[in-house]
C-alpha cells in the first residue's frame, strides 16, 4: 500500500485513536520508519505492536511479520481490521480458496501488514515471490522464540536467519518481552541484526500489584481474593491437570464463570474455552502453564498461582499476562512448603549436574521471592538486574510490611527438636513433638521424653512452619529430599543453639489486615478513575453492549472496544460524533462502525425499546 503521508502522531490518533505515545514508541517508529533495524524489548503490554503496525503505514510496500501462533496472529490482524487496517493472515489454518485469495491482494499490493507463520515464510518459493514485491519491512514477534537459550525455542524460527541476507534493504524489526542478556546476544547473532539498534525499557510493569500468601486453606484464599474480582477477567495457574480441573470445578460451584483448560482436553473443548473468555462470557480460566501463550487479551484483570512457580522467569510470564491495558491489574501467588518440596523432587530427578545446578538456583530464587520481607516489586525486577529508586509502594509487602520479632528463642527451640530428633524426621513429625503431640507413632517412638517434647505449645502448627520454613530459607536447616524430607541441621545452626547469634524473623502467620471488602461498582470505578456511581453504572452497561455485539461478530470483547476505552466513554460521556473521536482508542474506522450503537448507550435512552419508531 502507499505510504502514508501524515505524521505518525496524527495516525496513532486517526487510525489506532490514541492521544500520545506510550515511552519509547515515537522513537522507534520513527527509527523504524526511517528504513533502520531494531531489536526492541518492553515488557508485555509496553505496546509493542504499534512499534512495526505504524512504520508499516508509513513506508510503502506490505510490512511481513512473523508471529509464532496462529491465535495470536489471527485476533491482532481481527483488532487492525476493526481499525480499517489492511491486515491479513496466511498460515496453516486457511483454506486453500482463502488463502489463495491472500495472495491475490498480497500481490496486488493491496495489504499494509500480512501475518505469517515462521514456517510459511521461509518456504522457497513464498521468499522468491516477496523478492519481487515492495515489502515495507519485517517484524519478527517473540524474537526469543530464535534463542535456544530462551524458554519458548522454536526450531522454525531458526531459519528466518536467512532474511537478513536475501532482503538486505528491508528493515527488520525484532521484538520481544523476554530476553536475558544471553538470550538477546543469541537473538542478534541468529537473526543477523548486528547493525540493529537496540530499545531497552525495562521490565517492571507498575500497574500490577504483587502480593504472595502462604498456603493455608487455598480453596479459601483463592474465593477471598475472587470476592473482589467479581466479573472480571482473571486466570488461575495450578500445576497439574488434576487440581485445574478440581479448582474449576469449585469456582464453578461457588457461582464463579469459570471453566479449566488443559493439555489434556481436545483442541476443540480448549478453543471453546478460549474463545468464550476472550468474548467475556467467561470470566475466569483455571489453567496449566500452557494457556496465555495463545491468547492476548489486554483487560485480564487478575493472574493467581494456585501453586508455586517453578523460576521467577515462569512466574513474571505469567503475571505479565495480567493488565496489558496498562489499568490496574492483581498478581496473587499462593505457595507452600509441600510446593517447594515437589519442585525439588522434579529437579532432583533431572540427570544432568549443571542443569540440576541452574533449576535449584531458580527454585531458590523464587523461593526468596513468596519469603520476602521487603518490597516485592524490588526482588522481582533485582532478579532481572534491574533496580528499582525506591519501594514501590504496590505490593502486598509495602502496603502491610511484616512485623518481625526476636526469634531466637523459636530458633533455639526449633534446632534444638531437630537435634534431638537425631536429624532423622521431617517437618510436620517435628512440630508435633514441640507441641507435645500424643500422636500414636510420637509415642511409639518414646519421643514424648525427649527434653523438647511439648515445649513449643504456644504456637499452632501453622505458625511453626511458617518459622521453620524460615530457618530453611535462612540456611539453618536444609531439607533432605534424597531422605524422606528429613530435616538437617547446617554448621550455621550451631551458633544459634550456642546461643552466639540472634535471629530475626517475620512473626508468623501475623493476621494481614483484612482487605476491606468493597462492592463491585466502587471498586473497578478506583481501578479505572471512574469518579460517581453514574459512571461506574455506565462502565457496566458499555461493557455488556460490547459483549453483545462481540458474540455476534465472532471477535474477542476487546477488539470491538478496550477496558480502557469503554472507561474513557463513560468519564466523557460524549454527546456527538465529534466528541466520540475523542475518546481514547476511538480511531476513525471505530467510529463509523459503534459511534451510533454506543452513542445511543451513552443517551441512555431507549430502555424500554419502542418498536417500529425512532428513540
Ligand atoms: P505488547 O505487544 O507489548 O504486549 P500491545 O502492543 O499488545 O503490547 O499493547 C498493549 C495494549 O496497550 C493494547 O491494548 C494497545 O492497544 C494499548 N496501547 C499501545 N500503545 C498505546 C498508546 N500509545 N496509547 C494507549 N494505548 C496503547
Ligand atoms: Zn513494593
Amino acid at each position: 500500500m502507499p505510504a502514508r503521508t501524515t505524521s505518525t502522531h496524527v495516525t496513532l490518533a486517526d487510525v489506532f485513536g490514541y492521544p500520545s505515545f506510550r515511552p519509547h514508541q515515537a522513537e522507534i517508529i520513527d527509527w523504524v520508519a526511517d528504513g533502520n533495524d531494531a531489536f526492541v524489548l518492553m515488557p508485555t503490554g509496553g505496546g509493542k505492536s504499534l512499534c512495526f503496525q505504524i512504520p508499516a503505514l508509513h513506508r510503502p510496500g506490505t510490512a511481513i511479520v512473523v508471529s509464532p501462533l496462529i491465535s495470536l496472529m489471527k485476533d491482532q490482524v481481527d483488532a487492525l481490521c476493526a481499525n480499517g487496517v489492511a491486515a491479513a493472515v496466511l498460515n496453516s489454518s486457511l483454506s486453500p480458496e482463502d488463502s489463495s485469495a491472500v495472495l491475490d491482494r498480497l500481490r496486488a499490493g493491496q495489504l499494509d501488514l500480512l501475518y505469517v507463520s515462521p514456517e510459511r515464510l521461509v518456504m522457497d518459493g513464498f521468499l522468491q515471490m516477496l523478492s519481487r514485491l515492495e515489502i515495507a519491512l519485517f517484524a519478527i514477534d517473540e524474537a526469543h522464540c530464535v534463542s535456544q537459550w530462551g524458554h519458548d525455542f522454536r526450531p522454525e524460527y531458526v531459519q528466518l536467519g536467512c532474511l537478513r541476507e536475501r532482503f538486505p534493504a528491508i528493515p527488520i524489526v525484532a521484538l520481544t518481552a523476554t530476553a536475558d542478556e544471553q538470550t538477546r546476544i543469541d537473538v542478534l547473532r541468529q537473526l543477523g541484526l548486528s547493525g540493529a539498534r537496540m530499545f531497552v525499557t525495562g521490565f517492571d510493569r507498575p500497574n500490577i500489584r504483587y502480593a504472595a500468601e502462604y498456603k493455608t486453606k487455598p480453596a479459601a484464599q483463592l474465593m477471598e481474593f475472587l470476592k473482589q474480582h467479581d466479573g472480571e477477567s482473571g486466570i488461575v495457574y495450578a500445576l497439574s491437570r488434576k487440581r485445574v480441573a478440581d479448582v474449576a470445578d469449585k469456582l464453578r460451584d461457588a457461582g464463579v464463570r469459570a471453566a479449566a483448560y488443559h493439555a489434556g482436553m481436545g483442541a476443540v473443548a480448549r478453543a471453546r474455552v478460549q474463545d468464550a473468555f476472550m468474548g467475556d462470557r467467561l470470566d475466569v480460566v483455571v489453567a496449566t502453564v500452557a494457556f496465555g501463550m495463545g491468547i492476548d487479551k489486554p483487560d485480564v484483570r487478575f493472574v493467581v498461582h494456585y501453586d508455586m512457580p517453578k523460576s521467577i522467569e515462569g512466574y513474571y510470564q505469567e503475571t505479565g499476562r495480567a493488565g496489558r491495558d496498562g489499568l490496574p491489574a492483581d498478581a496473587l501467588m499462593l505457595w507452600s512448603m509441600q510446593d517447594v518440596m515437589t519442585s525439588k523432587g522434579f529437579i532432583d530427578a533431572v540427570a544432568s549436574d549443571e542443569q540440576r545446578r541452574i533449576e535449584t538456583h531458580k527454585l531458590n530464587a523464587m523461593v526468596d521471592f513468596a519469603e520476602a520481607l521487603s518490597c516485592r516489586r524490588r526482588a522481582l525486577l533485582g532478579y532481572f538486574g534491574e533496580e528499582l529508586a525506591g519501594d514501590c509502594g504496590n505490593c502486598d509487602v509495602c502496603s502491610a510490611p511484616p512485623e518481625t520479632y526476636d526469634a531466637t528463642i523459636d530458633a533455639q527451640k526449633a534446632l534444638s527438636a531437630v537435634y534431638r530428633l537425631s536429624e532423622r524426621f521431617g517437618l510436620g513429625y517435628v512440630v508435633d513433638v514441640l507441641r507435645g503431640s500424643e500422636n500414636q507413632r510420637i509415642l511409639g517412638n518414646g519421643h514424648d521424653s525427649l527434653s523438647v517434647y511439648g515445649i513449643g505449645g504456644e504456637y499452632s502448627k501453622d505458625e511453626w512452619s511458617a518459622v521453620f520454613r524460615q530457618l530453611i530459607h535462612r540456611g539453618y536447616l536444609r531439607v533432605d529430599v534424597s531422605e524422606y524430607s528429613t530435616l538437617k541441621l547446617t554448621p550455621t545452626a550451631a551458633a544459634v543453639l550456642r546461643g552466639e547469634e540472634d535471629v530475626r524473623l517475620a512473626r508468623p502467620l501475623a493476621p494481614r489486615p483484612k482487605a476491606e471488602k468493597v462492592p463491585k461498582s466502587t471498586k473497578r470505578a478506583k481501578s479505572l478513575a471512574l469518579e460517581t456511581d453514574e459512571q461506574a453504572d455506565l462502565f457496566e452497561r458499555l461493557r455488556e453492549l460490547r459483549r453483545e455485539i462481540a458474540a455476534e461478530k465472532a471477535v474477542p470483547a476487546y477488539v470491538v472496544f478496550a477496558d480502557a476505552a469503554l472507561a474513557d466513554m463513560a468519564r466523557r460521556q460524549p454527546t456527538d460524533r465529534d466528541e466520540f473521536l475523542q475518546v481514547s482508542g476511538v480511531g476513525k474506522a471505530k467510529l463509523e462502525q459503534y459511534g451510533e450503537v454506543f452513542l445511543q448507550a451513552i443517551r441512555g435512552r431507549p430502555e424500554i425499546k419502542v418498536v417500529g419508531e425512532d428513540v
